[in-house]
């Protein structure tokens, strides 16, 4: 059978150059890591550890070769639906496994190796974005959330948007009336969050069935990780001015992704990081 790359493989200018190899060389060193933290029930049985009751060294050595065994699986499945977007049987529970055992211990590793942080994040993101667009459904417009930071309005402007987003006269200052044309031009749910708390609150409130994340990578893997299992495409933001300062959407590709979930494309088509312009 030959492997083809997976069709939902999406530009890395898009996650600031990050490519799935970051992502997939880290899982596979934290699966060694784990591997190996499992050897030591191989082992005990032939210390003095277990006093020699038979029983205790039989299921040490079982438990460790079904760990083992379940984490290699596991591995191979993932890099695998990664690779070609395609779940094999029983993968369901990929994105799962990704998010709540894979992530937490990469970051720890590429820490310890010295790896930038951001770059580990992107390519999180990236891959988490493939896997949410491999088993996608249509999704009706009310269902969907479009979710911003606050940073995307412009910083010197008097209108208060958390509570109402409607309060922008959209004026052009800044790319918060273009995103609630697209708001109106599909019908779906829209909402500004000033941190993770208040983002929490306005999914619990929504309800959505799929939410379209702007932010930065350090809250886009948060919202990713407290949102699950609800499916969450991250969009990176831009920061010309630095960190949560006037940032930058990337409207076209925002649309794009609008338009796949709500089932009015099949595909999204590559195109240059266009940012909104005043
Ligand atoms: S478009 Fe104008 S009114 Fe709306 S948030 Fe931006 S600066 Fe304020």
């Amino acid at each position: 059978m030959k492997l083809r790359k997976s069709p939902f493989s999406l530009p890395p200018d898009q996650y600031g150059g990050a490519r799935k190899r970051t992502f997939i060389g880290l899982m596979l060193a934290s699966s060694v890591v784990l591997c190996l933290g499992l050897a030591i029930f191989l082992i005990l049985p032939w210390s003095d550890a277990l006093s020699g009751v038979v029983w205790l060294e039989r299921l040490s050595v079982v438990v460790a070769l079904v760990c083992i065994t379940a984490l290699m699986w596991l591995s191979l499945m993932l890099v695998f639906h990664i690779y070609t977007g395609k779940a094999l049987p029983g993968a369901g529970s990929v994105r799962h496994v990704t998010i709540r055992l894979y992530f937490p211990l990469m970051e720890l590793l590429a820490k310890f190796v010295g790896i930038d942080r951001g770059s580990v994040r992107r390519s999180f993101i990236k891959v988490n974005n493939e896997l949410v667009l491999s088993r996608r459904k249509t999704v009706e417009p009310h269902k969907l959330l479009l979710l911003l930071p606050h940073c995307v309005q412009r910083s010197a402007c008097p209108h208060r948007l958390v509570h109402n987003a409607d309060l922008c006269l959209r004026c052009g200052g800044c790319p918060v009336g273009a995103l609630l044309d697209l708001r109106d031009k599909y019908g779906i749910r829209f909402a500004i969050a000033t941190g993770g708390t208040i983002a929490r609150r306005i999914v619990v409130q929504t309800r959505p069935d799929c939410i379209i994340a702007v932010a930065c990578e350090r809250d886009l893997t948060s919202g990713i990780q407290d949102s699950y299992p609800l499916p969450v495409f991250g969009v990176l933001n831009s920061r010309p001015k630095g960190p949560c300062l006037d940032t930058l959407v990337p409207l076209e590709a925002l649309e794009d992704v609008i338009r796949l979930f709500l089932g009015l494309s099949d595909s999204l088509t590559p195109q240059p990081l266009l940012l909104w312009k005043r």
